[in-house]
Parts: C-alpha cells; structure tokens; sequence
C-alpha cells in the first residue's frame, strides 16, 4: 500500500468517527473498500446490518442506487450517502414502474414479485421483493402458482425450476450485464484444467451456465458454500470483486474466477476517494419521496414476515 492510500484511508477512518458513520461495502466492492469496510455483504445483509447500528448516524453505502435506496426505505432516521453518484445498476433501470403498472394490467390479480435490484418506483408496485438469496423461499411461501417476477429473466428461470411454479418474467429479458459474461465453455475448460474443482456460480447467468454448475447461489450463499465445502478448489463465476473476500476467508482454498473480466463497471466506480469526499461533503444522499418509501418499505418488510415463517 502506497502513502498516498494509507494517509486517504487514515482521513476516512478519522471522519468516520467524528460523524458517528459506519461503512458498509457490498461484495463487489474494490478490495480496499472491503478491507476498511465495517460490514462486507449483499444488499439485504446491509440493510439489516444498517437497521441494527443503532448508534450510527450516517451509512455510506458502497455499493449501487439501489442498495443505497433500500437501505434509505429501511433506515429513514438515518443519512445514507452513495460515494459515487452515477453508481446505478443497469438491471434496475430495465423495468421502469411504467413497465410493472402495464405487466400488472396485463395480469391483474396476480402476485409480483420484484428482486431487490429494482428502483424504489418499480418497488412500490410490488407485492414483495426477494433478493437472489431468497428468491426460491419467497415463491414458494406464495400461495399462487403463477408469479409476475423481475426484473432477471436468468434469476426468473432458476426460481422456477426450484419451485415448478410458472414465473413470468417482467420484462421478458432483463439481465445483468456482468452476469451474462459468464460463457458455459470458458467453464468446461476451466473444468478440464481443474478436474478436482467444484463450480460454483450466481442465479444471475444465464440457465447453460447454472445447469453446468456444483452450486447455485447468491453472493453470501457462494460465501457459505465455499467454506463448508470439502472441496480445496473452486471455480467462481459472479463479479470478480467476491473473490478478494473468499480468498480472506478460505486462505487454504485456490478460487478460480470463472471470467477475469467479469468486472460491474458501476460497482467499480466507488473509489476510497470517493468514499471519502462523500463522507466530507455528506453528498449524495439517497433520497426516496416518501409516499414511495412506504410502498417500497412494505414490500421490503412482506420479505421479511414471509422468510420468518
Ligand atoms: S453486478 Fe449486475 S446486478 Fe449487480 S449492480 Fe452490477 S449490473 Fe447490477
């Protein structure tokens, strides 16, 4: 580590304890962030950390929008800053709520459920959200058998196979760029290669790339399985950035990422100076009107009653 970044990383962590903040870094993040991060998880994982700080006045979410919204909807007593302002998630923008009032129309009566990678507009339409973790449970708690789902069409596929219910996907092809990365034949040569290895990939590739896969899973699932599994090698195939974290925590195991690319430009545009200019200027606020907060909080809080039973 440089001066430069030590002395940045001092100022952030000094700042953090004047303006009663906490740090909270999604997966993705660059490996500094995570290193000085006070929580690394997935979005819900954060949010929950975020309700649970009691103490903490500001949270700066080192993630995407809408990570920074949810954990805003959840926490409406608390600051949230985004460090970097054009961090949108492109998966997110693909169903706008224009786009769920017309799905809705077309199937009134129906349940829909959105993924948490939604903007809170889209949110507020819903019935619940579900993350990649819980998206199986969710269905399945549902006493329907066909469900308005968005907006991962690969995610839409790997709920229906696990529950056998008939999942509609809204919009019909949304995806996440860096997920639709993951090619099926980089894998079966990766495979070759490490014969003794075990693939573990996201719901968010494509259904070639699940089908050939040990483990489907979210990012906190990945993070489980790669610890309890016996396996000393592990082919990865979600954004690159969890690997710093698995590496962390499995010093004994090899990952292998299944794409090098595989990189989230949005998720990436965080930077520790960013981070700390955010924090300095309390800039970028995530705000959400509040007449759609408490749509989008319901639909959040449906989550939560629903995976407690
Ligand atoms: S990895 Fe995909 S779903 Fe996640 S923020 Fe980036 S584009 Fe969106």
């Amino acid at each position: 580590m440089t001066e430069k970044t030590q002395e940045l990383i001092n100022k952030i962590l000094k700042l953090k304890k004047e303006k009663r903040a906490i740090i909270l870094a999604h997966n993705y993040q660059r490996p500094e962030i995570q290193d000085i991060a006070d929580y690394i998880g997935d979005s819900i994982e954060l949010s929950r950390k975020a309700m649970e700080e009691k103490e903490a006045e500001i949270i700066l979410f080192s993630a995407v929008d809408f990570m920074a919204e949810s954990a805003a909807i959840l926490n409406p007593e608390k600051k949230v800053l985004l460090p970097s302002k054009g961090a949108r998630c492109p998966m997110a923008q693909m169903l706008p709520v224009e786009q769920v009032r017309i799905w809705k129309e077309k199937y009134p009566n129906m349940p829909v459920v959105l993924y948490v990678n939604t903007l809170a507009e889209a949110k507020a339409e819903c019935d619940v959200c579900c993350t990649s973790a819980n998206a199986v449970q969710i269905i399945k708690a549902l006493d329907a058998e066909t469900v308005l789902f968005g907006p991962d069409h690969n995610l839409a596929w790997h709920v229906q196979k696990e529950t056998g219910k008939h999942i509609i996907p809204i919009p019909e092809r949304g995806f996440c760029p860096t997920h639709m990365l993951f090619q099926k034949e980089d894998i079966e040569i990766l495979k070759n290669e490490h014969p003794n290895a075990v693939v573990a990939v996201h719901p968010e590739c494509m259904p070639e790339v699940q089908q050939i896969a040990d483990f489907v899973g979210s990012t906190s699932q990945m993070c489980r399985f790669a610890k309890n599994s016996e396996a000393k090698e592990i082919i990865i195939a979600t954004e690159i950035g969890l690997l710093h974290r698995l590496r962390k925590e499995n010093p004994n195991k090899t990952f292998i990422p299944a794409y090098a690319d595989a990189v989230c430009p949005n998720m990436k545009l965080n930077t520790l100076e960013r981070l700390y200019l955010a924090l300095k200027n309390e800039q970028h606020a995530a705000s959400v009107p509040k007449a759609i907060a408490e749509k989008a909080r319901r639909a959040l809080e449906n989550m939560f009653t629903l995976l407690s039973h």
